[in-house]
């Protein structure tokens, strides 16, 4: 089957071709990205009435660079499946109303796909993970633990309380002078920094469970900075360096122990995960990698590459690829849904938007 998969659930305007028979690897034919970072630039973070008419300007020429960029046009596709949540619920109505134009146009098959199940099956398109598997799902947006155990059964174990570690990243970039987005920013200064000079918390390791917390690093290092400048007058590189490495080593750490506690929490439910694997933009952070792959122990440790990390349509292609084998489809009444929690959706409402 060829399936066009369309994302368009935050800032990123993205189409992708996949192509997939079962018995063989998926091939990913077209995998394209449209960024809208220099749009929100001088707003210092996503405007979501900006975000969703670019959406609705852009997303007709991403699907055809992708069908170009396969070879392919829209009578060679078997399926169209599109983000219909949760997202920026005017980027997810831009994506979701193309989709059914589309659709409706070429005659094809809908299905509406929930946009963390996208993350949380990409596992399967990159490496074929079979279930049951840990995932970490750590972004901009989102930090959980989901255990899934099918393509519609995720557990969620854990997440965080407050802000997302990609949040807190950017953050920690924006008062400290670092251009957006803040994580490879933060990481390319923490690699030159010592992270033993500033001590940040790690809240809510000595609670049970794994549930996490990011907001307090934010005010430690507010606390941090302002120690240094009220001193100085101002940061050094070196300063930035070094709040940086333990802004990020208080991430890791936290990131590190509540993942130990997911895979215990696994063993604990009587199953054996056949991966712990990655996703989401902060999952780029190779310090963050090395300190996952330690803990993974015996269970393989999967991190997709980037480009499949972040928001893209590809991971949406596969994953309405698997909710339409399952047999689940959509009709023009598809919803877009702002909030769609994705361990509290029975089988047959998956991707309904109803
Ligand atoms: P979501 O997908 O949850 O809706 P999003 O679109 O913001 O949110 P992604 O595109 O998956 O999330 O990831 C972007 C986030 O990843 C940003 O917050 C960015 O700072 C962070 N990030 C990217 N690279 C790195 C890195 N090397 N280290 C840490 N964080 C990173
Ligand atoms: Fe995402």
């Amino acid at each position: 089957l060829t399936v066009l998969g369309m994302e368009s659930s935050c800032d990123d305007t993205a189409a992708a071709v996949l192509r997939h028979e079962p018995g063989t690897a998926p091939v990913i034919l077209a995998n394209v990205v449209m960024g809208q970072a220099a749009l929100h630039a001088p707003f210092g973070g996503v405007v979501p009435e900006l975000a969703a008419r670019a959406h609705a300007e852009k997303m007709d020429l991403a699907v055809e660079q992708a069908l170009a960029g396969a070879g392919l046009s829209l009578g060679d596709l078997d399926l169209v499946a599109v983000t219909a949540g949760p997202g920026l619920i005017g980027g997810v109505l831009a994506g979701v109303m193309c989709a059914k134009g589309i659709a409706m146009g070429a005659g094809l098959p809908l299905v509406g796909v929930n946009h963390l199940a996208g993350h949380a099956l990409t596992p399967r398109l990159t490496d074929g993970a079979g279930f049951p598997y840990l995932m970490l799902l750590v972004s901009g947006g989102h930090c959980q633990f989901l255990l899934v155990e099918g393509p519609d059964r995720f557990t969620r174990l854990g997440g965080t309380i407050d802000d997302a570690p990609g949040e807190a990243f950017d953050k920690t970039a924006k008062l400290l002078g670092l251009e957006q987005p803040g994580g490879p920013a933060v990481e390319r200064e923490a690699a030159r920094g010592d992270a033993a000079r500033f001590r940040f918390p790690r809240p809510l390791l000595d609670r049970p469970g794994c549930d996490m917390s990011f907001s307090g690093l934010k005010t430690a290092l507010i606390r941090s900075r302002d120690q240094v400048m009220a001193g100085r007058g101002g940061l050094t590189r070196q300063d930035r360096a070094d709040l940086c490495a333990g802004f990020q080593a208080a991430v890791a750490d936290v990131l590190a122990e509540k993942s130990r506690r997911a895979l215990a929490e696994c063993t604990a439910r009587g199953l054996r995960p056949t991966a712990f694997a990655v996703a989401g933009g902060v999952a780029a952070n190779q310090a963050l990698r090395l300190r996952l792959t330690e803990v993974a122990g015996d269970v393989p440790f999967l991190a997709p590459p980037l480009r499949l990390c972040t928001d893209n349509g590809a991971m949406i292609a596969w994953a309405g690829l698997e909710r339409f084998r399952a047999g689940g489809t959509d009709g023009m009444d598809l919803a877009a849904r702002p909030r769609w929690p994705l361990d509290r959706q029975s089988p047959s409402l998956i991707g309904s938007g109803r």
